[in-house]
Formats: structure tokens, C-alpha cells, sequence
């Protein structure tokens, strides 16, 4: 019988999609939505049978992207009020700035396993950006930054987990096993995000 791994796993099930928040368990026949993609509680099955509303869709769709990058709610809007006042798509907007927080940035060179990992990683002090130790997770990259591991904090075991997961670096951003440092060549556009994520819902969510 299938067993209840823990609570982010319940993210996934919620959600209906992995969101890939426990590194390598993800990739194996150990992740919960490989064994019991059904969503959690009680009334799991009988509320995934229901036909979702409108307003359902969009919330469970704010939820998906913001459980993906680890934000809480307070943080994601705020996210949003950013990208509505940039030029452009609000939902494009949205997912870039997402993708440029540096706790991401961490994640997508492999430095961690998960967000979370990447996340406290560089509320540590272990993460330079342009030769200087940023340590708020949510600190925006811009095209042209170089993100490095802080010098002689490589070899203290921390990144251990490097390379055991296989992430794809996006082509917006370039990384260097050896000197662990990054360069972030370009934004990130929409296309490079491999998420298949339905932005134009959170943004009639909030547009309400
Ligand atoms: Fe758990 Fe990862 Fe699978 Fe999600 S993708 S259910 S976090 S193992």
C-alpha cells in the first residue's frame, strides 16, 4: 500500500502535478504522485470528480505557481503588483520575476536539490552576486550578473548534492562546475519556462 510521505508531497497531490520540492525523491518510483496521485483528505476523491468553477481554476492555478517557487502568499502578490507595473504581459511578467529571484537562480545552476535547499543556501551568506554576498532570496537578477558561490565556501560539503540532480540549465543562464559561478545571459522569456503553467488565470484572479 501506498504510504503518506510528507506535507510537500501533499502540494503535489493538491495540485495535481509534481512541483518538484524534494529534489531526487521527484525523479523516483518513491514520489507520491507516481503512487497515489489522488488529491489529499478524506474527500480527495469525491472533490477531484466535482466540476471546478471559474474562480476554481484560477485559484488553484495561483496556488500551482506559487507552491512551485516556494512563496507565501504575501510575497507572491507582491510579486504580481511588481509585474503589473512593468511594461508587457502581466502573466509573462509574473513568471519572470519568478524565475530571476535568486533562490531560483541557485536552483536552475544545481546547486541545491530543491528551492527550499537553494533558498537557505543563500540566506546563509553563501551566494555572491557580482562579487557580493546577497543574502535575501527574493534579490531580482538582471541580465549580465554573475551568481557565485562566495569564495572557499565550495568545498565545505554544502553542494554535495551538485550534479546529483539532473537539472537542465536554461539557455538564459550559463554555469561553470569547476569555479561554480553563473552568468545570467538574458532574461528568462516564456518560452524557456519548462513548467506548463496557465498565467492569464492568476491574473483574472487578482484583476477581480
Ligand atoms: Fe513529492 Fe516531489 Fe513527487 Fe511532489 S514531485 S509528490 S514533492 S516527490
Amino acid at each position: 500500500m501506498a504510504k503518506y510521505t510528507d506535507a510537500d508531497c501533499r502540494l503535489c497531490r493538491r495540485e495535481g502535478c509534481k512541483l518538484f520540492l524534494k529534489g531526487e525523491r521527484c525523479l523516483s518510483g518513491k514520489c507520491a504522485m507516481e503512487r497515489r496521485p489522488t488529491v489529499p483528505g478524506q474527500h480527495g476523491a469525491q472533490s477531484a470528480r466535482k466540476k471546478q468553477s471559474e474562480y476554481g481554476m484560477q485559484l488553484r492555478e495561483k496556488q500551482k505557481i506559487k507552491r512551485y517557487y516556494g512563496l507565501l502568499e504575501k510575497q507572491f502578490h507582491a510579486t504580481y503588483e511588481t509585474a503589473e507595473r512593468m511594461k508587457g504581459n502581466t502573466g509573462e511578467n509574473l513568471l519572470q520575476l519568478l524565475e530571476r529571484r535568486l533562490d531560483n537562480v541557485v536552483y536552475r545552476m544545481g546547486l541545491g536539490e530543491s528551492r527550499a535547499k537553494c533558498r537557505q543556501i543563500v540566506n546563509h551568506g553563501h551566494i555572491t552576486v557580482n562579487g557580493r554576498v546577497v543574502d535575501i532570496p527574493s534579490f531580482v537578477v538582471s541580465a549580465g550578473d554573475v551568481v557565485a558561490v562566495k569564495e572557499g565556501h565550495g568545498d565545505n560539503g554544502l553542494f554535495k548534492e551538485l550534479g546529483k540532480v539532473k537539472v537542465t540549465t536554461p539557455k538564459w543562464l550559463e554555469f561553470d562546475t569547476k569555479t561554480l559561478t553563473g552568468k545570467i545571459n538574458a532574461l528568462p522569456q516564456r518560452d524557456d519556462i519548462d513548467m506548463r503553467f496557465a498565467e492569464h488565470l492568476v491574473v483574472e484572479l487578482y484583476s477581480k
